[in-house]
């Protein structure tokens, strides 16, 4: 039986982005509420664990020490021109009361997710509160302040180090049969492009990112497009599948089955990290691709069937009440819960919304015109042709 975690405490609670951004922290609060209604952060090797805030060691593995301590003074309410420069108190990036703190316990969450894996505590953890991928050593971007998905494919890919009592709850770190380094998949399903951890890793063979993402020439961060392929050792381990407006589960499904598994199976990680955010779902406000979370399903089951690992996190995701059904379907899909039973089959023509919601977690299947199914297939036919050109052959495939 897999053990499974899900990071969450109360204390995340006491933190909010100012009320007009669209960065909802209740979010994990709803993903929460719903599964403990569902009776599925219990039983079956399932089990809650609160967060630990990340330490300065562990920050430091990625963001620098100045950027560290401009978030901390901005979030006293004392920024500087050197701060904006680094994108802290930006429209996308505002200061707000116990900024600071939220993003070291929201950073923590994953990290503590980390080390449950790392110790062999537990083989699924999620930290719904997490998936901060545009946040970079020196910048704060696109709503994120610390890489937590960053830091976590680090922690992953170095050494352990050598126990020392401070790392209680986790005495068992230095007990692993593994000490070296670990090979990590890093996938990352936001619509937009995890462009954060993939420059993290892009000299790096070490860790392998692959990003499915809106066409950057239509969407934030404007990076990700196919020919980013890494550089140096690093190079055909960087993957960005580029996907055009408009792309639905069938499409969605093409693109990750042609290039996800089969280069999961050449890497073959010890680890994956997996950044859920949900922002790529039909209705979202700020993208335009036309999912329904059963890709969801389907993707995770994929990664599961590989028998490795997982350390989940959410991201983006700005339709609340979608979002928050597409996590609460994600964990109960990671922590090997039944959700057969739970589809819809009723198809539906229209825009999903909180009204339509009968209290299973699946979505309807959304009606795909033939409009968009001839605009849409070439395209994605078309990307998954350049990255079995590129990519495919340095990993003898
Ligand atoms: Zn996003």
């Amino acid at each position: 039986m897999r053990k499974s975690a899900f990071i969450y405490s109360k204390e995340l609670e006491k933190y909010h982005y100012p009320p007009e951004h669209p960065f909802n922290v209740d979010r994990a609060k709803r993903v929460r509420q719903i599964l403990n209604s569902m009776g599925l952060l219990s039983g079956d090797g399932r089990c809650e664990v609160p967060p630990e805030p990340a330490d300065r060691i562990t920050l430091k593995k990625f963001h620098s020490a100045r950027y560290l301590h401009a978030l901390k003074t901005a979030s006293k309410g004392k920024w500087d021109a050197e701060a904006l420069d680094m994108g802290i108190g930006t429209g996308d990036c505002p200061v707000f009361d116990g900024l600071y703190e939220y993003a070291l316990l929201a950073c923590g969450a994953t990290i503590t997710g980390a080390k449950l894996i790392l110790s062999g505590s537990a083989d699924i953890a999620f930290n719904p509160s997490g998936g901060f991928h545009h946040a970079g050593p020196e910048k704060a971007s696109g709503f994120c302040y610390i890489n937590d998905v960053a830091l976590a494919c680090q922690l992953f890919a170095e050494p352990c180090p050598p126990y020392h009592p401070s790392q209680r709850p986790f005495p068992s770190l230095d007990t692993l049969g593994r000490r070296e380094g670990k090979k990590v998949l890093y996938l990352d399903f936001d619509v937009h492009h995890g462009d954060g951890v993939a420059y993290a890793f892009y000299d790096r063979s070490d860790v392998m990112t692959i990003s499915f993402h809106q066409n950057p020439k239509t969407l934030f961060p404007g990076t990700g497009f196919e020919n980013e392929i890494g550089t140096g050792q690093g190079k055909g381990y960087c993957v960005n599948v580029p996907l055009p407006v408009g792309t639905y589960d069938e499409a969605y499904m093409k693109a990750f089955n042609s290039i996800a598994p089969p280069l999961i199976t050449v890497f073959n990680p010890d680890v994956i990290v997996l950044q859920l955010g949900a922002d790529a779902l039909a209705g979202d406000p700020l993208a335009n691709l036309y999912l329904t979370n059963n890709v969801y399903v389907e993707t995770i089951n994929s990664l599961l069937s590989f028998r490795k690992p997982v350390l989940a996190t959410g991201g983006g995701g700005y339709n609340v009440d979608n979002t928050v059904r597409a996590w609460a379907l994600a964990w109960a899909v990671l922590s090997g819960a039944d959700v057969s039973q739970d589809k819809n089959p009723a198809v539906s023509g229209v825009m999903l919304g909180s009204t339509e919601w009968q209290g299973g977690l699946r979505d309807r299947r959304l009606v795909i015109s033939k409009a968009q199914q001839e605009m849409i297939i070439p395209a994605v036919e078309k990307t998954i042709e350049t990255i079995k050109a590129t990519i495919f052959p340095i990993h003898g495939l």
